[in-house]
């Protein structure tokens, strides 16, 4: 490895990195593509602590095509190139009441303009289909307490589901390993290397009056040297890109998952009309950003909770699930809603961070000298990935525009910084 060079360094073997990579050596096959990865597999980062939701319901026309055509090239990846990722078309159940639903009609209104097909439900509906949810608390004092939503309406998102994460990092490594791509674990990028574009040899290079680029990495085994470099470090970018001046535009936020396993969940396994598994759709509460969803490989639940104000920004190496958090904050919400969730406690728990970038919540794909900056996924990198891997892919061979699965073209630019064009999403999870 010691005085290793490459045509593309990509660092980071998370879902960003690992389908970067795939585009790239997929577009430009006798280039010489290597990925590194501080930890000893792929997606140990984030990528494979997520909860592996996808949906195609998005505000933003951006984000909708960035996941649409991902999700389309999943059916791909599992029906054609025979890999087991655990597609499951389970939907996505947003629950709301009459104020939220009305005051948010122009998004839902926008969201069916660009194709996002949806089904809205009445509560009459909603209480036939799910005998185990509650709706209204009437005079329950607690619920009032806690300032509970009734339900009102329901928006089912059909092309959403979940998918299994690490399955699918890990086939994105199968695929780029197969095109002869080649990947180094344990090997941590500890600096990017910015040097002039004609040395000079004199000490102290690059001074300001000298045109510089970034050549690679200085890592725990050695120097890397490489044409263009991809930093796909997820939230430890801004390590990497803070010395040189170079913004990765998002913060960390922890986000934590609980599972459950419990007889009590039953009910949960066995609800008709949503999908062709009878089971209960990944299922957002009308409070506290609270959603869940069946995991039907193993009949466990996961459930998360998008707490963004009041929880801080902060780069953590190894995030804890905090137990407290679920009985004191999330435990007696839930059981309003779903009172089946009485007495349950969680088997399992963990946490990761989000990269959020808190301006428009998309994803940024630009460049630098030498470089190409992939991150900022702000908690839906799995459901976008192929399409921004394909968007850094046409970026690296100067391409204005890329083609996303199923041939539909995005202007790269548009993620870039510089001409960025893109709307802000105000249905963020
Ligand atoms: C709890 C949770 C739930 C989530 N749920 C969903 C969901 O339902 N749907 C969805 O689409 N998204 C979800 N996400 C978000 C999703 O997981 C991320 O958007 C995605 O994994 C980001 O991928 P990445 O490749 O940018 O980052 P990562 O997967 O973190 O990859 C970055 C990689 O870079 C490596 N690295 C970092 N620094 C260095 C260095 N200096 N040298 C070498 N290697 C380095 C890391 O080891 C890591 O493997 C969730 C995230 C969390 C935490």
């Amino acid at each position: 490895m010691i005085g290793m060079e490459c045509d593309v360094l990509v660092i980071g073997a998370g879902i960003l990195g690992l389908s970067s990579a795939y585009h790239i050596k997929r577009e430009n096959p006798g280039k010489n593509v290597a990925v590194i990865d501080k930890h000893g597999g792929p997606g140990q980062g984030n990528s494979a602590k997520s909860e592996g939701g996808f949906r195609n319901l998005f505000t933003s026309e951006t984000n909708f095509l960035l996941a649409d055509s991902t999700i389309d090239w999943f059916k791909h990846m599992e029906e054609e190139l025979g890999h087991h990722i655990g597609l499951s078309y389970i939907g996505y159940l947003f629950l709301l009441n009459e104020e939220h639903y009305t005051g948010q009609k122009e998004s839902w209104d926008r969201i069916r303009d660009h194709g996002g097909e949806m089904r809205v439900l009445d509560r009459e509906e909603l209480e036939e289909m799910i005998p185990g949810l509650v709706t209204h608390f009437g005079d329950d004092e607690e619920a009032e307490l806690l300032g509970l939503n009734p339900v009102d309406y329901g928006v089912f998102g059909k092309k959403c589901g979940c998918i299994d994460a690490d399955a699918l990092t890990r086939a994105y490594e199968a695929e780029f390993l197969n095109l002869g791509g080649e990947i180094h674990y344990g090997t941590e990028a500890k600096s990017l290397t910015l040097e002039p574009e004609q040395e000079l040899e004199i000490p102290g290079e690059p001074f300001v009056w000298q045109d510089a680029h970034i050549t690679g990495a200085e890592t725990t085994q050695g120097k890397i040297r490489a044409d263009t470099t991809v930093v796909a470090a997820g939230v430890w970018s801004e390590g990497l890109l803070d010395p040189l001046g170079v913004d990765s535009f998002m913060r960390p936020k922890k986000r934590q998952l609980f599972v459950f396993k419990d007889p009590r969940l039953e009910s949960l396994f066995n609800v008709e009309g949503f999908n062709e598994y009878g089971t209960m759709p990944l299922t957002i509460l009308p409070k506290a950003g609270v959603l869940f969803r069946p995991e039907r490989s193993e009949n466990t639940i996961w459930l998360a909770c998008a707490d963004n104000l009041g929880r801080k920004y902060e780069l953590e190496e190894d995030p804890q699930a905090e137990e407290g958090f679920y009985t004191e904050s999330i435990y007696h919400i839930l059981v309003k809603y779903f009172p089946c969730f009485e007495g349950v406690r969680p088997m399992n728990s963990w946490a990761g961070q989000y990269a959020i970038n808190g301006y428009d919540e998309l994803p940024v794909v630009t460049p630098a000298p030498g470089m190409i900056y992939v991150g900022a996924a702000s908690g839906s990198g799995i459901m976008k990935c192929d399409s921004i891997a394909r968007i850094a892919a046409a970026l690296y061979a100067g391409r204005e525009e890329a083609e996303l699965y199923g041939g539909r073209r995005f202007r790269v630019a548009d993620l870039g910084i510089h001409n960025r064009n893109v709307e802000r999403e105000s249905l963020i999870l």
